[in-house]
């Protein structure tokens, strides 16, 4: 049976070869760096991998007397990733975190939830809504929840999506009525909330978009309330229940150990809220957590096509057909070489945007405005992408991957629903094209494209003359793509933008993941000369993932920028 196992030597590449992450760190070294992620990857394999299938087979349940129960083994692994640290990792010493760069923090959590998706939510949503409470929350509120949330004790979650509000948060019917003393009432239904109640925490902090008396329509309507499922005493233990009862819970395709809820708040009794931030300014704050969610959804494409790839390769150099192992067999190699390329390729891309927080907490403008343009292709890029490698995965593993035994399908059922929450991959895909590049005029979009260029530049990219050249050609035709929207655009023709910009968010990702690529590769054929016969294996194959990415993903481009260009685009008129 195939290992859990992490492309340490990839990972390492990318922060410390390629982006130099250490040198945003005075206090620790490259090695202290190294440790932190070795040492969190074995934690990991030993505690928390180990308890993915049994997630997945025992699944959550809806008790009268305990509640919503997780999958017993999720208790003790809860305990160790608390007490060993784990959840304070990036977090400032002055609220009990062990401060570290944001790019090492996305390295962990690549790690994290890469070895169990269902686990991690718990404390990926409680971080979250921890992170809005310190960025927009007052000091009383910091002070009544933020030192339970880092214990652990409590657990945070975030409530937009009702029945008829789904893409359309702006649609959301939950009140929140004023008491005169500074409190909220809370009526409404929440559904779908991840972690929305479970027995791993002794409380539920939920961050609830409603709206009060008199707010307009849509999202410019909606604020912002933290509404506990317990009251919180003064000395910040549990009281009364507040009326927030979770009253159905959701079957699901995977990620089966998540707690997906139905909650109804002020079904029976008073629920009470306190305002975070100022009224109406709900959805900028809950966007806070919202675009972190959003990059934690692409890692979950990335971690989970990494990881299948792994265990994918180890069964192919074991299983034998013919006589010779799968490995060797034409097809089986085009299908291994084509995941781990596209695997590596969203590695690559991930860590590059986190290294985007640390040089935009250094004051680069311009990171911050690349960061908002690549986290809608991050999330809808890694997870479309993501979902295939695991669907290929399957493929290699023929009758067994489609079976449960190896654990190989948990990978794509657990990894579809990337796709859809946290804003489906088509809102985000309009995001990207009317947001983050018409509305600012394709500004950041050029800035990228001249790094890019500058990258193309690099002589050694000279030796890979047909994929460079390819890169080449997809950039100038993403400049012209633009000008076309730009004149649609121009002329109110909104539809004919929207229709194309899921192909063209995916033409994007297909070049940015070769750009990092072949970023990789310049530096790998750098550093091949005096390498190791160890790291001249890894180096070749860096050159390899380059190759293959181009061959094989920044190829279809051109079949896609003839689509968007040549054909009609706008057929709103016509009937389905
Ligand atoms: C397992 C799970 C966990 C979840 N966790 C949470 C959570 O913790 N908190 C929370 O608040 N919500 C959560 N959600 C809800 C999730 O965010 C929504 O399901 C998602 O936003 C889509 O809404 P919807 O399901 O109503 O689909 P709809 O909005 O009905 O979308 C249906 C289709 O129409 C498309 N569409 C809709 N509007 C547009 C548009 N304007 N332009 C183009 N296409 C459009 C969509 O892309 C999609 O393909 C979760 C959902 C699931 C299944």
């Amino acid at each position: 049976m195939a290992k859990y196992k992490t492309d340490l030597r990839d990972v390492f590449f990318n922060l410390f070869e390629n982006l130099k992450v250490q040198d945003h760190m005075v206090d620790y070294g490259e090695n202290d760096l190294k440790d932190i992620i070795s040492q969190f990857d074995k934690f990991a394999e030993n505690e928390i991998y180990t308890c993915r299938v049994e997630g997945d087979e025992v699944g959550v349940k809806l008790t009268k007397d305990k509640g919503v129960v997780v999958p017993p083994s999720f208790q003790k692994a809860k305990e160790q990733y608390y007490q060993n640290g784990w959840f304070a990792l990036g977090y400032p010493e002055d609220i009990g975190g062990m401060p570290a760069p944001h790019s090492i923090n996305f390295a962990c959590n690549s790690i994290y939830v890469g070895a169990n998706v269902a686990f991690s939510m718990y404390s990926g949503l409680s971080q979250g809504a921890m992170n809005v409470i310190i960025q927009a929350g007052s000091q009383e509120l910091k002070d009544k929840f933020v030192p339970s949330m880092m214990e652990g004790r409590w657990g945070g979650t975030m409530c937009l999506t009702e029945p008829g509000a789904g893409s359309d948060v702006g649609a959301s019917k939950a009140t929140a009525t004023p008491n005169g003393d500074g409190t909220f009432n809370i009526k409404g239904v929440k559904i779908f909330i991840s972690s929305g109640e479970s027995d791993l925490y002794e409380n539920n902090i939920h961050l609830v978009l409603a709206r009060t008396p008199g707010s307009e329509e849509g999202t410019k309507g909606l604020s912002l309330f933290i509404v506990p499922r317990f009251e919180i005493n003064d000395d910040l233990s549990n009281g009364a229940f507040n009326n927030v009862a979770c009253t159905k819970i959701e079957e699901k395709m995977g990620i089966h150990g998540s707690a997906t809820c139905e909650l109804t708040f002020g079904g029976q009794g008073d629920c009470k809220g306190q305002l975070i931030g100022k009224e109406h300014e709900g959805i900028v704050n809950m966007f806070i957590m919202m675009n972190e969610a959003r990059l934690l959804c692409g890692i979950q494409g990335e971690s989970q096509a990494n990881l299948a790839y792994q265990l994918t390769e180890q069964y192919a150099k074991e299983r034998s057909q013919f006589g010779k192992e799968i490995v060797h067999l034409p097809d089986v190699k085009r299908m291994l070489l084509k995941m781990r390329a596209m695997s590596r390729g969203m590695r690559s891309l991930i860590l590059y945007t986190s290294n985007l927080f640390d040089l935009e907490k250094k004051g680069d403008h311009l990171a911050e405005k690349e960061l908002a343009l690549l986290t809608p292709v991050c999330k809808a890029y890694c997870t479309d992408e993501g979902f295939q490698v695991c669907v290929d995965a399957i493929q290699v593993h023929g009758g067994y991957g489609y079976c449960s035994e190896y654990g190989i399908e948990q990978f794509a059922r657990d990894t579809k629903i990337a796709t859809i929450y946290e804003g489906t991959n088509g809102i985000q895909a309009m995001d990207f094209v009317m947001r983050k590049i018409l509305k600012d005029g394709g500004e950041t979009f050029k800035a990228l494209g001249e790094k890019i260029l500058a990258s193309l530049g690099n002589s050694s990219a000279g030796q890979w003359k047909a994929e460079s050249a390819m890169l080449a050609v997809s950039m100038q035709k993403a400049q012209s793509i633009l000008e076309n929207y730009g004149k649609k655009a121009g002329e109110k023709s909104y539809d004919a933008v929207l229709a194309s910009s899921t192909d063209f968010l995916s033409y994007c990702g297909n070049l940015i993941v070769a750009w990092r690529l072949l970023d990789g590769a310049i530096m790998a054929s750098e550093s091949i000369g005096s390498a190791s016969d160890e790291d001249k294996r890894y180096y070749e194959s860096k050159i390899v993932d380059f190759k293959i990415f181009c061959q094989h993903y920044l190829s279809r481009n051109n079949g896609i920028a003839q689509s968007i260009l040549n054909f009609e685009q706008d057929w709103t008129k016509v009937e389905v």
